[in-house]
């Protein structure tokens, strides 16, 4: 799983690593956010309404989910166990209030924090996306802030200063999971 604060580059990281790391399946959330003008639904995300995802959650169809700035997100459980079940290793990107849910649930899972270089660079990083409203950058730049305070609670950190560099290191923190004994 790889989490971390909103705009650190989670998901550019997640797209790159796909080609490279072989019996890798990405969990497509739920979400009630509305697409992105480059979003496909069932390709990022399983665009829902609010009674839809409500729904998810009474059926307990989520293994996690969360309310990250004013919209839902959630992990559909049956797509991840049966992907294990297959033998292939699902890659999570989630918030980290979802990340520590799925840590008490999953707690063999892998829980890698994706740091951005600095505060200064998250600020301009989430400015330059060019999708977000002013509100909703300063909404995710205050949550930041809390969230780095749970970088502890995971099993990895990588800081992601060069994209290449950051993309290397997360690999190779899954070749060597993949190694280990116990
Ligand atoms: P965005 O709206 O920019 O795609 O995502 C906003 C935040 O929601 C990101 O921090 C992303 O990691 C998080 N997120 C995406 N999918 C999920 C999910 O299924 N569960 C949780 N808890 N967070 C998610």
């Amino acid at each position: 799983m790889i989490s971390g604060p909103s705009g650190v580059g989670k998901g550019t990281i997640r797209n790159a690593l796909l080609p490279r790391v072989d019996n890798l399946q990405v969990s497509i959330s739920a979400t009630t956010r509305k697409p992105r003008s480059n979003e496909v639904n069932a390709r990022e995300y399983f665009f829902v309404s609010e009674d839809e995802f409500r729904e998810l959650i009474a059926e307990d169809k989520l293994i996690e989910w969360a309310c990250v700035y004013s919209n839902l997100y959630g992990t559909p459980r049956d797509f991840v166990m049966k992907s294990l079940e297959k033998g292939l290793d699902v890659l999570l990107e989630i918030d980290i209030q979802g990340a520590m849910q799925v840590k008490e649930k999953m707690p063999e899972g892998v829980f890698i924090f994706i740091a951005p270089p600095s505060i200064d660079e998250l600020i301009e990083r989430l400015c330059n996306r060019g999708q977000d409203s002013q509100e909703s950058i300063e909404a995710r730049f205050a949550a930041s802030q809390k969230e780095m305070s749970y970088m502890k609670e995971y099993d990895y950190v990588v800081v992601n200063d060069n994209l290449a560099d950051a993309v290397k290191k997360t690999e190779s923190i899954i070749i060597a999971e993949r190694c280990k004994i116990n």
